[in-house]
C-alpha cells in the first residue's frame, strides 16, 4: 500500500511590524498553496532542503515575469533573486514576458499571499501559471501610509480600505528591505529550500488554541494548514548536514509565547551564513551534482494524457507521454493513475489491486537502471499503457472524472519514500453509461 505526498507550495509566514497599525489586511493573509488534484491529500513534513527536487548544480533557470508588476517592483525582485547567485552554483535568466518555456514564473499581484513551489516542483505547472506569487500589498510601506493617516488625525487600526485609499491616491511607496528578505526567501523555496524552524527538534511550539488563532486572524490559516506550515518538523535526512541555524532566510519569526520554553527569532533580512552553507552543498561551484546525491527522475516534453475508452476490453486506457531521464543513484519508480471526482477528490475504494493509498488507481512499478533516459508515447516502439478496468470503477458511469498521473519515486537506500516527481490532471472527461 503506497502512501502519497503533496506539498504544493510553502508559504511565508510572517508579516511586516507596520501591518499592526493596520486592520486585518487581505494581501496578507496567505492562502495555504493549491493541493493539486485533491484537498484531502495529506501532507508529510519536509526538513530545511528538498533534495530530490533541487535543480542540476550549474543550471540556468528561465524566468519569465506574468503579467502585472511595475518596472520598478520587478527590478528589485530580480535583483534580490539573484543574490543566491552568489552561494550557488545556479543561474536565473530572465526573459520577457512573452517567452515559451520557462522554468519560473512569478508574479507580482495581490491577494495570493507570498509563496513558491519548492524546487523542480514548479515542473509540476502548467506554463499558463506562476511558480512565485509576490503579493505587492506585503511590500506597501504600511508605516508611511500609517503616518499619513495618523497626520489626518486618524487613530490605528486603520482599514483596510483606508489603505487602499491611501494607495490609490499616492502609489508606490515601498518597503524595500521588506521585499528583500520576501524574495531571498520565496526564490530558496525556488531552489529548493524549505522551512529552517523544521530543523528537527528545534522549537518547542506550544500547540495551544492561542496559536491557532493568532495563524488564522494574521493568516487566514485553517488548523490543518498551521500543522503543515508551522509546526511540521523535518527528517533529519534533509538537514544535509548543516546545524540549526536561527538565523536563516528560511526562518518564520516566532513570537516567545508561541513555544513552550519562550523561546523566540527574529525576522531575518539576509541569507545567512548557515544558507550559504547548504545552498552551496546542494549546488557547489565547478560540480554537477550536490555533494549528497539521491535518487531523481527527471520529466520532460510532457504531452498530452490520453485517456479512451476501450469497448473490447471494457476500461479506460490512459497514456501519459514523456521523456524520462533517471540520475546516477537508483530508486524504485512507479507510474501512478489516479481518479478524481468533480469536486477535485481522489475516489476511494477498497479493491485489491487497483489501489494506491486507498485511491482508484491502476500503476505500475519501472526497472530502471542510473543514468538512463527512456521516452513513453513519443514513438509505436515505446508504447506505455495503464489501463483501469470498468468493473473496478463502479458506479461511475455517465459521471465527469479527470484523470491525474503522477510518477513517485522511492528512494529505498535511504529509507525516504513517495517522493512525488512529475504530476499533472487532465480535463475532465465523461465516463459512458452503463458500462461501470
Ligand atoms: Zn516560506
Amino acid at each position: 500500500m503506497k502512501q502519497y505526498l503533496v506539498v504544493a507550495v510553502i508559504i511565508l509566514g510572517s508579516i511586516q511590524a507596520g501591518y499592526a497599525q493596520f486592520e486585518k489586511i487581505p494581501g496578507c493573509t496567505t492562502p495555504v498553496g493549491e493541493i493539486m488534484a485533491t484537498r484531502k491529500d495529506t501532507v508529510r513534513s519536509r526538513g530545511m532542503a528538498d533534495n530530490y527536487h533541487t535543480w542540476d548544480p550549474g543550471t540556468t533557470l528561465l524566468v519569465k515575469f506574468m503579467p502585472g508588476g511595475s518596472k520598478v517592483l520587478r527590478d528589485k525582485v530580480m535583483l534580490n533573486a539573484k543574490e543566491w547567485e552568489k552561494y550557488a552554483n545556479v543561474h536565473f535568466k530572465f526573459l520577457p514576458d512573452d517567452a515559451g518555456f520557462t522554468h519560473i514564473r512569478i508574479k507580482l499581484g495581490q491577494g495570493k499571499g507570498h509563496n513558491s513551489a519548492v524546487g523542480t516542483e514548479a515542473g509540476f505547472r502548467s506554463q499558463m501559471d506562476a511558480t512565485v506569487n509576490f503579493d505587492t500589498l506585503g511590500f506597501v510601506d504600511a508605516d508611511y501610509y500609517a503616518d499619513k493617516l495618523k497626520k489626518q488625525g486618524g487613530q490605528p487600526p486603520f482599514s483596510f480600505f483606508q489603505l487602499m485609499s491611501e494607495l490609490r491616491s499616492d502609489p508606490n511607496h515601498w518597503n524595500y528591505k521588506e521585499l528583500r528578505r520576501v524574495v531571498m526567501h520565496e526564490i530558496g523555496h525556488s531552489l529548493g529550500l524549505l522551512h529552517e524552524q523544521s530543523y528537527p527538534d528545534a522549537v518547542k511550539w506550544k500547540k495551544t488554541d492561542s496559536i491557532y488563532n493568532y495563524y488564522r486572524q494574521t493568516q487566514g490559516w485553517t488548523k490543518q494548514q498551521v500543522d503543515m506550515n508551522v509546526f511540521s518538523a523535518g527528517s533529519r535526512f534533509y538537514t544535509n548536514g548543516t546545524r540549526y541555524d536561527p538565523t536563516s532566510i528560511m526562518h518564520y519569526s516566532i513570537n516567545g509565547w508561541e513555544t513552550e520554553n519562550g523561546y523566540q527569532v527574529k525576522e531575518n533580512y539576509e541569507i545567512s551564513a548557515g544558507d550559504k552553507v547548504l545552498i552551496a552543498a546542494l549546488y557547489p561551484r565547478g560540480k554537477t551534482s550536490a555533494l549528497k546525491v539521491v535518487p531523481k527522475v527527471n520529466i520532460t516534453e510532457v504531452g498530452d494524457l490520453l485517456v479512451s475508452y476501450d469497448e473490447n476490453r471494457n476500461g479506460l486506457v490512459i497514456k501519459p507521454s514523456f521523456l524520462l531521464r533517471t540520475n546516477s543513484k537508483l530508486g524504485e519508480v512507479y507510474f501512478v493513475a489516479r481518479l478524481v471526482d468533480e469536486r477535485g477528490y481522489f475516489i476511494k475504494t477498497n479493491s485489491q489491486y487497483f489501489n494506491w493509498g486507498g485511491q482508484s488507481a491502476v500503476y505500475q512499478k519501472i526497472h530502471l537502471l542510473p543514468n538512463s533516459k527512456l521516452s513513453y508515447n513519443k514513438t509505436s516502439k515505446d508504447e506505455l499503457e495503464l489501463f483501469l478496468p470498468a468493473d473496478q470503477l463502479p458506479g461511475l458511469g455517465g459521471k465527469k472524472v479527470k484523470i491525474a498521473f503522477a510518477v513517485y519515486l522511492d528512494d529505498v537506500a535511504n529509507k525516504e519514500m513517495d517522493k512525488l516527481m512529475y504530476f499533472s490532471t487532465t480535463n475532465p472527461l465523461s465516463l459512458p453509461t452503463g458500462k461501470f
